[in-house]
This record gives structure tokens, C-alpha cells and sequence, in this order.
């Protein structure tokens, strides 16, 4: 038998174990951003923080419907919630899935459609890097220092578990907002559903695999009356539950080849 380097057998370890944190039902965490004296992004008479709790009180709905699917929200009321709260929270669930949900505003009135940012190591392009300091702006650069402090302190093993688990997570977090595309292809709006790659505090923090969803650009008339519209508030919302059932399943039939 071939001897496994340290790094192999780490990652095999890593995969074993992280695959999925918990047992039992799946475990997603719904994420409506802002909410309380944050409204987030407000034009065409929406706030962003209003719209994107009925879009995510809509998916919760759906979710709870589902036997194998455990659903969890930051919040479902308009309140104040700090985004370091928000990923404790996940955190101490120990949630599979982390998914925030957002709506979108530009200087261009002509900017449209749905956008999934997921977390990679790679440098971001500038525009999103711009999007992401609006998201983050409770927050900018707190307790940097000390991460990185704490980063330097750990040693070889660790750091390459944490390695590990960084890559792991972050290509579920791709095969998620690909999964997520992927219900848009169908749509009138399928060339307007774009995967893009941005800090955003919630999704760089959370452990699990995370997204971050803008549903669609609160500047753009016809978007913003779209958005408006329950009819279209409950379609998203079906489209979203769609792509995790379709995202949960992808992740059960992996497990279950590894466990063979
Ligand atoms: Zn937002």
C-alpha cells in the first residue's frame, strides 16, 4: 500500500469530516440582509431590507415544507443584526448552508438581473470589490489585525487543515451558485444570472459553504417593478429552493460514493 503523505491523508481526513458538519436533517441558514435603521439599498419606493425578508420568508415557507431540510433564519422581523451575528449564528448551528439574501442598486439604471457572489481565494474584480464595501459597511476591516495574528500563530498541521477546508468549502460554494445559474438557463433572464466572486463579510466568515444572492437591481425600473410584485417574489423564491434541493442532492450522492 502506498503511504500517504501528510497532506493527502489530511485532506481525506478533511473530506471525511467536512463533508457534512452535521447529521441528520440538512441545515440551511437564510440570511436577510440589513433590516431595523439599515435599510440597505432603497430607490423606486423598496427597501431593500423589506424586500429581500419577504423573499427569504417565502423560501423559508417552501424549505419547511421539506422533510429532509432543516431551515433557519438571522431574522424574521425588521431589526438590526449585526453581520458578525449573523455568521455566529450559522456558526453555532453548525449550519451545511449559508445563503444571504440581498437586492442590488447601480448608477446605471440599465443594470439588471439576479447575481451569485461566492467566496474564492482569488483576487476580486473591482467592481465587486466596490459592491462588497456597500454590503460591509457595518463592519470594514474589524478585528482584521487580530485574525491575522492569530493566522501566524498556528502551526503546519493546522494550517493546512484550514487549507484544506478553505478549498473544500469553496468549491462547494461554486458547484452551489453554478447550481444556482443553472435554474436561471430556462428563464427570459438567464443571461442576466452571473456568478461573480466578492469579500462580503457574511459569506468570507461563515465555516459552511456559503452565497450571497442579489435578486435584482432596485435602480432599474422595470426590475424594481417586477420585484414589487409577489407573483415574482414567490418565482424567485422557487427558483432559489429549486437550486438548493438540487444543491442538497449533489452533496448526499457525493457522500454516499464516499461512503461506499
Ligand atoms: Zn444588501
Amino acid at each position: 500500500m502506498k503511504l500517504l503523505n501528510l497532506r493527502q491523508f489530511t485532506l481525506a481526513v478533511v473530506l471525511t469530516a467536512a463533508a457534512r458538519p452535521s447529521y441528520g436533517a440538512f441545515q440551511i441558514v437564510l440570511d436577510p440582509g440589513h433590516g431595523g435603521t439599515d435599510h440597505g439599498a432603497v430607490h423606486s419606493n423598496i427597501k431593500e431590507a423589506e424586500l429581500v425578508l419577504k423573499v427569504a420568508s417565502k423560501l423559508k415557507v417552501l424549505l419547511e415544507k421539506n422533510p429532509d431540510i432543516q431551515v433557519l433564519m438571522t431574522r424574521v422581523q425588521d431589526r438590526n443584526i449585526a453581520l458578525p451575528d449573523r455568521v455566529k449564528f450559522a456558526e453555532s448551528h453548525k449550519a451545511d448552508l449559508f445563503v444571504s439574501i440581498h437586492a442590488n442598486a447601480a448608477s446605471d439604471e440599465r443594470a439588471k438581473g439576479v447575481e451569485f457572489f461566492f467566496q474564492n481565494n482569488l483576487p476580486p474584480d473591482e467592481e465587486s470589490l466596490f459592491l462588497a464595501s456597500q454590503e460591509n459597511q457595518a463592519v470594514i476591516a474589524a478585528n482584521k489585525e487580530a485574525h491575522d495574528d492569530e493566522l501566524s500563530k498556528k502551526g503546519d498541521v493546522a494550517a493546512i487543515i484550514e487549507d484544506l477546508h478553505r478549498q473544500n468549502r469553496m468549491m462547494s460554494s461554486l458547484r452551489l451558485t453554478q447550481t444556482l445559474t443553472h435554474t436561471w438557463e430556462n428563464d427570459a433572464l438567464a443571461s442576466q444570472a452571473t456568478i461573480k466572486q466578492a469579500p462580503f463579510y457574511v459569506i468570507s466568515k461563515t465555516s459552511m459553504p456559503a452565497v450571497l444572492i442579489e435578486v435584482g437591481f432596485l435602480t432599474n425600473p422595470r426590475e424594481a417593478k417586477r420585484l414589487l410584485s409577489a407573483d415574482y417574489q414567490n418565482d424567485l423564491a422557487q427558483k432559489i429552493y429549486n437550486a438548493l434541493v438540487s444543491y442538497k442532492e449533489k452533496v448526499d450522492n457525493s457522500e454516499a460514493k464516499t461512503l461506499n
